[in-house]
């Protein structure tokens, strides 16, 4: 059965990721499970006290953004007049918020005028002016003051490079309500954010940070950073995230419309990626994908986690078989003929895996597609839907 055409070629859609295996791919398959994206968006829908849109940048794969908008979500973080694009192209109803406080030139004219978007992020006067004598309008906007958060539970901070401290943020804001736009507040604690507390924190600067510019904001955007499940990840339960976040928005003296930017959220769980082993040397092998392809996010500095791991062999009657992982730590190589192409840490594989056999990395939907290269060649495109 075939789902949806894209790209021209239809989705191959599947019982199971055995079935996948069977046909023996040689070149890396993403596997899309509906049902996991369906749970990942109702978290937010049904739990975060507000509108939960999705930062398009954590997987911007056409094939991706219908099941998350299948799942329900319909705000958008589109951080690039083509992330824009993108979307109003393909929802022309979804709503999208231009949440980047840097933007090329010109980039808030065409999202304000062709695609009517009204929401900006800001976190200095060069971009606060700009953005302002861009879309000329300043009623119609929703500025969000960006504010630097704390190092905090963040495997990947995000504030060395975005967000002003709570004085500097406090002035931005009395800008933005002396140019006539609705003032707002925004932060983002840090990619695979495992403390809660780290947003409480955060909601806190921005109390004080109103507090201090003597007005009212109109909205409060927490960005996103909720975590996902890897290995050598610690992450906890959703609910003493959302528990945390409404105890602390009930701290601020009014209720005011809050948002949420989750990325990695929406899509580590629903994507899975079966790899063939090429060769085996040893306790190294190679497979066909690699740190220029999927495996980028491995590779960032402070990065711990590992995807988890399924072995499987296809036995000689023709049998798709699941291995035990048990056995050995061997090095992992990708296609490319670059040395740096490989895993940053071993994985641990049965003690008889062999070229030909599949390893299948789960939850690995974020950071994943979004930055794979064609780097010599290789650029894993193939896609699968296992269930509905
Ligand atoms: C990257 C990014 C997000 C998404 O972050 P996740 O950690 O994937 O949830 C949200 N908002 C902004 C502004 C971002 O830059």
């Amino acid at each position: 059965m075939t789902v949806q055409p894209v790209h021209g070629e239809p989705i191959l859609a599947f019982a199971s990721i055995r079935d996948i295996i069977a046909q023996a791919p040689v070149e890396p398959v993403y596997v899309l499970y509906p049902e996991k994206f369906r749970i990942a968006a109702r978290r937010f829908l049904d739990s975060f006290p507000g509108d939960a849109l999705y930062a398009v940048k954590a997987n911007p794969a056409p094939q991706v953004l219908d099941l998350v908008w299948a799942a329900g979500i319909r705000h958008f973080d589109t951080a690039s007049l083509r992330e824009v694009e993108l979307i109003k192209a393909r929802f022309p109803d979804a709503h999208c918020h231009f949440m980047a406080p840097v933007r090329l030139p010109g980039a808030a004219r065409d999202a304000f005028h062709r695609f009517g978007v009204t929401d900006y992020v800001v976190d200095c006067d060069f971009e606060l002016d700009k953005l302002l004598s861009e879309t000329g309008d300043p009623k119609r906007l929703r500025i969000f003051v960006r504010i630097a958060t704390p190092l905090g539970g963040a495997v990947l901070e995000l504030s060395s490079k975005f967000g002003t401290p709570p004085q500097e943020s406090a002035r931005l804001l009395r800008r933005v309500v002396d140019a006539g736009a609705r003032p707002a507040l925004t932060f983002h604690v840090g990619s695979q954010c495992l403390s809660p507390f780290s947003y409480a924190q955060a909601i806190e600067m921005a109390r004080r940070t109103a507090t201090l510019a003597g007005i009212r904001i109109e909205a409060l955007d927490i960005g996103g950073g909720f975590p996902g499940p890897y290995s050598n990840n610690d992450v906890p339960p959703y609910h003493w995230y959302f528990d945390t976040i409404r105890e602390a928005l009930a701290t601020l003296p009014q209720p005011i419309p809050v948002l949420c930017e989750p990325g990695r959220a929406l899509t580590a769980e629903g994507v899975s990626l079966i790899t063939q082993v090429i060769l085996r040397k040893g306790e190294t092998i190679y497979i066909n994908d690699g740190t220029y392809g999927s495996f980028d996010e491995l590779t960032l500095p402070g990065w711990s986690a590992d995807y988890p791991v399924r072995v499987f062999s296809i036995d000689t009657a023709g049998r798709v078989r699941e291995r035990d992982t048990q056995g050995t730590a061997f090095r992992v190589y990708g296609p490319t003929c670059d040395t740096l192409d490989v895993l940053p840490r071993p994985i641990t594989l049965p003690q008889t895996i062999k070229a030909g056999d599949f390893i299948v990395f789960d939850n690995i939907g974020a950071y994943s597609v979004a930055v794979r290269t064609s780097f010599n060649g290789f650029f894993p495109d193939h896609w699968a839907i296992v269930g509905n």
